[in-house]
């Protein structure tokens, strides 16, 4: 066998891709993992608001275009870990609803191919190895679940024990959001985490985030099998005469063009990217690019409906990590609406360099850091559907052209005022600014941080590009595990999902490589 070639060649160290590789390391086969960036430096700039929100030290360079050519910076993350290394380690299961045909605002979303029974398993296992902290049976929308979180809940501070015990008042089920940090409460000297308040959007100086480098990718390099090549970017996959297998992967390292071989092939570049790279890949066989004869490559993109809504209380708000609340009670419906809002949840709190864009015009007079000071921050997301039209596609120069239209724009709006009007009605409204001043703002298709869909998974080969095991329909050889697998998003943060689903495919891929 070439010294070239692989059992396994996994294309992306992130959330799918690096927990697969993890999963596959003590079948004792060759592996090799391909990452496009390196990893990312460890120093002070990590934890240094005006370099990480400002200064967009870690985004990458990349243009991308929106439906009408107009470039713009996606927020997109290149290392060794993928975007998780960035990520607020919410990691939540999808709801049992989410799993089935459930009517929206704007219209019906689709069946999973797979049920949530189906995926349960590999929750409770992802919920393990990603060290989630969370408590079961206070959130109505808790889907059933086989095992307890492996860690108790991370505490909340004193402000948002306050907020939690007046909505428990009011009579909402407020509950601790499931987090995936290395902290121990219980024995600070020896926690690994510092609970500092640098955490959501920051990467963790300290490796004490359960992110895909530290729990997935640096754990599969200690089994001898697995090896990682760094700024390694795939530009291309080649196939067999038959085009019915890659036969050859096309590698940029160092400005140089190499070809590696696979037996298998996993791409796991995050949804925009993998779809990219399909498109890219096009040759006789696959005229409109890889595995896409349905055309279904790079449509049905979603990203959530998200605001960052931001209540300025006269009183400081002095918490250190704050997201640790979360509100599902109108996940499913609203009792003055019939369709689901969303998932109510908090934010990493908020530092001043962060306003310097919108809060002059909101809070006149203000310093930043006061407002930052006297911040309380909430991160609302609701589901948008996965519409055909809503696609990637690739310019002359193969750069993303990002074709989106917002939907469900209706129920994450009624979200918002929902959670002002609770806020004003529980006994923290006599500390609200007069005038109830918030600051919201609807995160723009540049926040791809959960980016899914282009590569839906499914039984029917006409309307999906994958099958229930997350291989391509027309291809024998080549699987994608990243978000794009999505047939639909839910109103929860997507990393635990993609990481059960890549541990399920991995016992797949376990079975087919005995
Ligand atoms: C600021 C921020 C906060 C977030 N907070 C949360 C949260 O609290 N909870 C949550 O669940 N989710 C959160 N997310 C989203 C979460 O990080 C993503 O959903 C998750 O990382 C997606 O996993 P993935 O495997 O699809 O892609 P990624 O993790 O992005 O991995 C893709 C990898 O592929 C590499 N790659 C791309 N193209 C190529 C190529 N051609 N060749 C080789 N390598 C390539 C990339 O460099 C990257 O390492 C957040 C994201 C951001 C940006
Ligand atoms: S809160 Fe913990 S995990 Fe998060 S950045 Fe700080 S030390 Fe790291």
């Amino acid at each position: 066998m070439s010294a070239n070639h692989y059992d396994v060649i996994i294309i992306g160290s992130g959330a799918g891709g690096g927990t697969l590789a993890l999963k596959l390391a003590p079948s004792g086969k060759r592996i090799l993992i391909l990452e496009r960036g390196g990893y990312l430096p460890r120093e002070k700039q990590n934890w240094d608001t005006t370099e990480v929100f400002v200064q967009n030290r870690y985004v990458s360079k990349d243009t991308w275009h929106d439906k009408n050519d107009k470039p713009f910076q996606p927020g997109s993350h290149y290392f060794v870990g993928g975007a998780t290394k960035m990520y607020g380690a919410a990691l939540f299961r999808l709801r049992k609803e989410d799993f089935t045909a459930h009517r929206t605002a704007d219209g019906v979303t689709p069946d999973w191919p797979i049920s949530y029974d189906g995926l349960e398993p590999y929750y409770t296992q992802a919920e393990k190895l990603y060290n989630v902290h969370g408590q079961r049976g206070e959130d109505p929308t808790d889907p059933p679940a086989s095992a307890p979180y492996p860690f108790p809940p991370v505490s909340h501070e004193p402000r948002i024990q306050e907020l939690t015990n007046s909505l428990k008042r009011a009579g909402y089920h407020p509950s601790f959001a499931p987090t995936g940090i290395l902290l121990n409460e219980a024995d600070a000297p020896n926690s690994k985490c510092l609970r500092c308040d640098t955490c959501d959007g920051f990467p963790c100086l300290v490796h004490a985030k359960a992110d895909a480098e530290v729990i997935a990718v640096r754990p599969a390099l200690k089994y001898p099998n697995v090896t990682l090549l760094t700024n390694a970017c795939v530009q291309k996959l080649e196939t067999s005469a038959s085009g019915n297998e890659v036969t050859k992967i096309i590698v940029e390292r160092d400005g140089q063009r190499e070809a590696i071989s696979g037996d298998l092939v996993i791409v796991s570049c995050g949804a925009a990217n993998s779809a990219r790279l399909l498109l890219m890949s096009s040759s006789e066989k696959h005229p409109r690019g890889l595995a896409n004869g349905s055309d279904m490559v790079g449509r049905n993109y979603m990203f959530h409906n998200a605001i960052a809504l931001v209540a300025l209380s006269r009183r400081e708000n002095p918490t250190v990590f704050q997201k640790t609340l979360t509100v599902n009670d109108f996940y499913l419906r609203a009792p003055d609406y019939e369709f689901p809002l969303g998932n109510l949840q908090m934010i990493g709190k908020s530092k001043g360099p962060m306003f310097r864009e919108d809060a002059p015009k909101f809070a006149p007079g203000w310093t930043l850091d006061q407002m930052a000071r006297h911040a309380v921050d909430f991160w609302l997301m609701g589901e948008d559907l996965p519409l055909p039209q809503n696609r990637v596609t690739l310019n002359s120069k193969n750069e993303i052209q990002l074709h989106y239209e917002f939907t469900n724009q209706e129920p994450i709006n009624r979200l918002r005022k929902q959670l002002q009007s609770m806020l004003e009605h529980l006994d923290l409204h006599p500390h609200l600014i007069p005038n109830n001043l918030y600051l919201g703002k609807h995160i723009p298709i540049a926040g791809v941080g959960h980016q899914s869909g282009t590569c839906r998974f499914g039984t029917n080969p006409k309307t999906s590009v994958l099958d229930v095991n997350c291989k391509a329909h027309e291809l024998d050889n080549l699987y994608v595990v990243d978000t794009s697998f999505f047939p639909s998003i839910g109103a929860v943060n997507p990393s635990l999902t993609a990481i059960a689903n890549a541990l399920r495919v991995g016992d797949h891929l376990l079975q087919r490589l005995k």
